[in-house]
């Protein structure tokens, strides 16, 4: 419908409107400044608590195109050259990081590398890269590394040198199965690279494959997601993730939002998209996946873990690289710059090239666990005594009635359980438990 754009229309409760909701960590990044830089330098140069995990974030920023939907830090014009320099510039940032006391006598757990497409290097690169890094930081006790991958991109020969170079999961960002949406929604592939992909990928044997779905992308409908499931079953993946579509203000949708006066985004409301995972879960489910979060459907929960995520939501160390990266070491949150240029010059001025940063409290540390770990759908008391001393079912006692009441969780002796309707919307659910001061509506 086209609304006159001098008198929009008035969005109604579960219409999309321009914003994100999906919460990845907290305090929420505005709270995040310039002024606690400093405190990055404190952080990295303690020592490491007991027991605390440590993982890698690597960021590969490049892109065949712009999705409409995207709002990362990406570049689609960089060549082979420029992109050796951003390379040799996150390896010069890691020996840095690695170098300081935090690091000292630990290796990874985790790795992941993420983007941008990852997948958009050449094989040489890849290799080149991850011995380079391997060399600053051994992954021979990393029980997990991830990398996503755009089918478009993946040969034989690339796909086969992502899984020499090490990674256990591959994640493919197939996000939809019908052309027509892939193409409306600027993604760079089609399906027919989907299948190709993804047959290539299982003749490699990786240990986990995952597909990465998108309900609600624009011009989807019944039909089409339901296709979306049956493609995906057939497929057999080990995992699927699914998110809900957003549109953050910096996509192209939302551009073109604002110059038709529209507040309204052009994809399905909130509750057709939550009926459309809910419809996807279920089907999962009657084909032998398990639900791991309110993203999430395994295979074997046994066997397919995803370490990254489990650790990080427990408090892990992660050390972010590359532009726009974000980290969490010993208690201090940090985001790298977020420009390729002052990024690149910075380092090579011997600096670390951090934009804003935020020292949690004690308190905040746990807010911020309780709060990722209940997009799992269960929260066990037992683990914030022993961890933080703190007694969930007294510290949340009015917010987790109240959720409660009207069905979206249950409260047992033990712990916390979503509903699958609590889990399809909790990332709605979590402000309450942000303190006075973090609630607001701009969490990016
Ligand atoms: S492939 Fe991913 S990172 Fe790249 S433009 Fe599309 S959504 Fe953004």
């Amino acid at each position: 419908m086209n609304h006159d754009p001098t008198t929009p229309a008035v969005p109604a409760k579960s219409d999309t409107v321009a914003g994100n909701y999906f919460i990845s960590n907290y305090p929420p990044f505005s709270f995040w400044s310039e002024d606690q830089k400093i405190e990055v330098e404190v952080a990295l140069n303690s020592e490491p608590a007991p027991d605390t995990k440590l993982g890698v974030y690597h960021h590969i920023p490049f892109c065949r195109k712009r999705c409409h939907f995207c709002y990362f830090r990406v570049y689609t014009d960089k060549n082979a050259k420029e992109i050796q320099t951003y390379l040799d510039a996150t390896i010069a940032e890691l020996k840095s990081i690695a170098e300081r006391p935090l690091l000292q006598g630990r290796k990874p757990h985790f790795i992941y590398f993420g983007g941008g497409t990852p997948s958009y290097l050449s094989a040489k690169q890849l290799h080149e890269l991850t011995d380079r890094l391997k060399a600053i930081l051994p992954w021979d006790q990393a029980e997990e590394v991830a990398f996503e991958g755009e089918p478009g991109t993946l040969n034989a020969a690339k796909l086969a040198a992502i899984k020499q170079v090490g990674v256990t999961r591959l994640s493919l960002g197939i996000e939809h199965f019908d052309d027509h949406v892939l193409e409306i929604n600027g993604r760079a592939h089609r399906s027919g690279e989907v299948y190709a992909a993804y047959e290539r990928a299982r003749a490699e044997n990786f240990s986990q494959i995952n597909i990465d779905l998108i309900a609600g992308m624009v011009e989807e409908t019944e039909a089409l997601w339901q296709r979306n499931i049956e493609e995906t079953i057939k497929l057999r993946p080990d995992s699927v993730t699914i998110y809900q579509m957003e549109v953050p203000y910096n996509t192209t949708i939302y551009k073109e939002m604002k110059a038709e006066g529209k507040l309204v985004a052009p994809v399905a409301d909130w509750m057709t998209k939550r009926r459309w995972v809910k419809e996807a879960f279920a089907a999962l489910e009657s084909a032998g996946y398990t639900i791991g979060s309110g993203y999430t459907a395994v295979l074997n929960p046994k066997r397919t873990k995803f370490v990254y995520r489990d650790e990080l939501w427990s408090g892990a160390d992660l050390i972010g690289l590359g532009v726009a990266s974000f980290s969490h070491a010993a208690g201090v949150h940090y985001q790298n710059l977020t420009e390729i240029d002052p990024y690149l010059a910075v380092l090579k001025a011997g600096e670390l090239p951090i934009k804003r940063a935020f020292r949690t409290s004690p308190e905040e540390r746990m807010i911020r666990e309780f709060i990722l770990q209940m997009k799992l759908g269960h929260v066990e008391f037992a683990y914030f005594i022993d961890k933080f001393g703190v007694d969930i079912s007294q510290r949340f006692a009015g917010q987790l009635d109240h959720l409660a009441a009207e069905g979206l969780l249950t409260v047992s002796d033990t712990g916390v359980r979503l509903s699958r309707d609590g889990l399809l919307c909790v990332d709605t659910l979590l402000h309450e438990f942000f303190l006075q001061q973090h609630r607001t509506s701009q969490i990016v």
